[in-house]
C-alpha cells in the first residue's frame, strides 16, 4: 500500500501518530478531527497516499467510491441524520486543503449555511 513517510494522515494511518478512530479497514481509516468544526467531525480517508483528487488516476476511482460508501456508513453507525450531515473534500490550497491526502470531512449535529464560506 503506498504511503508517505512526511504525510500526517499516513502516519496517523500507520499508527505512528495518535488519533480518536472512529473506523478502520484494509482500505478506509476514520478518525475524529482535531479541531472540530461541528459537534460531529470526522476525517475519512483512503489508507493509500494520493496527495488531491487531481492525483487520482482513472484505476484508482473505486477508491473514491469506497470511502464514500463507508463515510454513509459511519454517519449511519454515528446516527446523524441522512438528511442533515455534510460532506467536504477542500481540493487543494486555495480551496483551504492543508494536508495533502486525500480525505473528506463529515460534519453534522448542526445546520449549515450554503454557499460555504
Ligand atoms: P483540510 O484543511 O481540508 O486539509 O483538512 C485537514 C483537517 O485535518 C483539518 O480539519 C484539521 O483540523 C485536521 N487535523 C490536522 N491534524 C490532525 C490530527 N493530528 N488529528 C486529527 N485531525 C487533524
Ligand atoms: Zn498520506
Amino acid at each position: 500500500m503506498t504511503s508517505n513517510d512526511r504525510c500526517l494522515f499516513c502516519r496517523i494511518a500507520k499508527g505512528e501518530i495518535a488519533a480518536r478512530k472512529v473506523y478502520e479497514d484494509d482500505d478506509v481509516l476514520a478518525f475524529h478531527d482535531i479541531n472540530p468544526q461541528a459537534p460531529t467531525h470526522v476525517i475519512v480517508i483512503p489508507r493509500k497516499h494520493i496527495p488531491t483528487l487531481d492525483d487520482l488516476d482513472p484505476n484508482e476511482a473505486t477508491i473514491v467510491g469506497t470511502v464514500i460508501t463507508k463515510l454513509a456508513q459511519i454517519a449511519r453507525d454515528l446516527r446523524l441524520p441522512s438528511d442533515g450531515y455534510r460532506v467536504v473534500c477542500n481540493n487543494g490550497e486555495a480551496a483551504g486543503q492543508t494536508v495533502f491526502h486525500i480525505h473528506f470531512h463529515l460534519l453534522g449535529g448542526r445546520s449549515f449555511g450554503w454557499p460555504p464560506g
